[in-house]
């Protein structure tokens, strides 16, 4: 043991208690955490177990809602039969339900799995893009909240058509289909800001499985997202052009064929972060329940219980 030296500048990993100018051997004032341990960096298995069963709790709701999302035709079939043999309800509160259940959970999975780490040592690179889906979500929210009650609420303004061109080449979509694609493409933005923090934070693990695994799932997301604006696009413009029809048909394909491989990705991405952040809250456990007996055994060879004198105490 060397003389103990003072820290220029760290935060407890902890609490994120300032520790500038305490030894090195001794503990942080705030939460007792030994100062040796903010001195590792920020591996997840060094962070607060605390902190860190919140992104695993995130992470659960984030693939829980996407499981909704996509399955949520298995429990609506028998529901709706139910209803119709009941004849109470009706299949637009059924969808606005679970809309809005996915929703909910969708944003509490990534809200939660956004979480600062109040202990963050030094310049946190995952900041970008966990302030671009903070910022996203509550927005993104509002429009898919909005998609999902419109379609009962608004249901006569929302009927009406917008139309482009004229004769042949004339197009015409209700706001309602408008509002429902737009609710999708917000949803897949949210999705992509997403895969971009989990690609930065997988160095904290680290994994370079899962550092590979997110950087092919937001790339095939971005291609997807790329796909459905040319289909769109010509879509648009094949009222006017005629053979741009072609290209619309032939960008749909390719999309759903990217949608498959995504989902298989994104399922298996979700899949892994969960394990890794199983895996690094029991290490982490395992470490600090190893530095409170370390802790324990050093205080007592500091301070040995006091031995009682014959007369000390007795007089
Ligand atoms: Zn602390």
């Amino acid at each position: 043991m060397s003389t103990p030296t003072a820290i220029p500048s760290l935060r407890c990993l902890s609490c994120g208690y300032d520790l500038a100018g305490l030894p090195e051997s001794g503990h942080c004032p705030e939460c007792g955490t030994p100062i040796a341990r903010s001195l590792r960096g920020n591996l997840f298995r060094y962070a607060s177990p605390g902190y860190v069963r919140t992104l695993r709790g995130g992470a659960t709701l984030a693939l829980v809602a996407s499981l909704i999302y996509i399955f949520d035709w298995v429990p609506k079939i028998p529901l709706a039969m139910i209803f119709a043999a009941l004849q109470i309800g009706s299949m637009s509160v059924l969808d606005a339900f679970f809309d809005i259940a996915t929703l909910a959970t969708m944003l509490f999975g990534w809200w939660m799995l956004s979480t600062p780490d109040p202990a963050f040592v030094g310049v946190d690179s995952a900041r970008d893009w966990r302030v671009r889906l903070r910022v996203l979500l509550p927005f993104a929210s509002a429009v898919i909240l909005f998609n999902a009650v419109a379609g009962s609420v608004f249901r006569g303004v929302l009927s009406g058509t917008v139309t482009i061109g004229s004769g042949g080449a004339m197009m015409s979509f209700s706001y309602a289909e408008m509002l429902s694609w737009i609710s999708r493409f917000v949803h897949a933005i949210v999705i992509y800001c997403g895969l971009r923090y989990i690609h930065v934070i997988s160095m904290r693990f680290p994994s370079l499985k899962l550092r590979n695994a997110s950087s092919n799932a937001y790339a095939t997301l971005g291609m997807i997202i790329t796909l459905l604006v040319l289909v769109v696009g010509c879509g648009i413009g094949g009222r006017f052009v005629g053979w741009l029809v072609a290209g619309a048909v032939f960008f749909a394909a390719c999309a759903g064929i990217a949608l498959i491989v995504w989902l298989f990705q994104y399922f298996g991405l979700l899949g892994r972060l969960r394990s890794e952040l199983t895996r690094a809250i029991i290490t982490a456990e395992a470490i600090a329940q190893a530095e409170h007996r370390l802790a324990a055994q050093v205080t007592e060879a500091i301070q040995p219980p006091p031995i009682t004198q014959s007369g000390s105490e007795a007089s």
